[in-house]
């Protein structure tokens, strides 16, 4: 748990709940990025990002989130060329179940989380790859519906972007006879990047 982090899921309308926990964990690891990519969530302007954080942290202790967090100048996102985001964002735009502001929100920070160089569900600072997937399930169904094979699930986003612009980059037939194999599926291992949420709830116990 870093101290924003700590701030955030202490100030969470639900801070069990897995989008709560990506929208925290993308704006906590917003160092993790390369510098085009640490706004805290990427793509979102400023009212924006502090409606998101009045709908789903609204205790948040807006004094002490300013001394880490640029609530006053969100830094503006400007895709640049060969700039995979806006594709990302459009993809997961197209599979949103839901509609309207919040639904928007999420498919930006699951984007925002594709930017980093770990697992997405680390860079997303969930507990696991299971509780990405149940997100994607819930929020992204007919996308996930597609992952029949269970690919490693950032590499299944760019292969849908590279199927979209009909572009193959795999170099066999198919996947059963493909020596990548091991680097497009496995069950992502690792640690989690940030705290588990029954840390969370036994601070917020523990600090009233
Ligand atoms: S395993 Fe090989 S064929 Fe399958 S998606 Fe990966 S690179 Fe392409």
């Amino acid at each position: 748990m870093n101290a924003l982090h700590e701030r955030l899921l202490m100030g969470a309308a639900a801070p069990d709940e897995p989008v709560t926990l990506a929208m925290a964990g993308v704006i906590s690891l917003r160092e993790h990025r390369l510098p085009v990519y640490r706004a805290p969530i990427v793509g979102l302007n400023g009212p924006e990002f502090r409606r998101l954080l009045r709908r789903f942290f609204p205790a948040l202790d807006k004094a002490q989130a300013a001394a880490w967090l640029p609530l006053d100048s969100y830094p503006a996102y400007t895709p640049t060329v060969g700039d995979e985001f806006p594709d990302l964002l459009e993809l997961l735009l197209e599979h949103s179940r839901f509609s309207g502001e919040e639904a928007r929100w999420l498919a930006h920070t699951i984007a925002t989380g594709c930017m980093g160089r770990n697992h997405l569900w680390q860079d997303l600072g969930l507990l696991d790859r299971g509780m990405l997937s149940e997100l994607l399930g819930e929020h992204f169904t007919t996308l996930f519906l597609r992952n029949v094979g269970d690919m490693k699930w950032k590499k299944f986003f760019y292969k849908q972007l590279c199927g979209k612009a009909g572009i193959d980059l795999c170099r066999a037939p198919s996947c059963g006879v493909c020596s990548d194999y091991r680097h497009c599926f496995s069950h992502e291992p690792g640690q989690p990047l940030l705290v588990a949420a029954d840390k969370v709830w036994e601070w917020r116990n523990a600090h009233g």
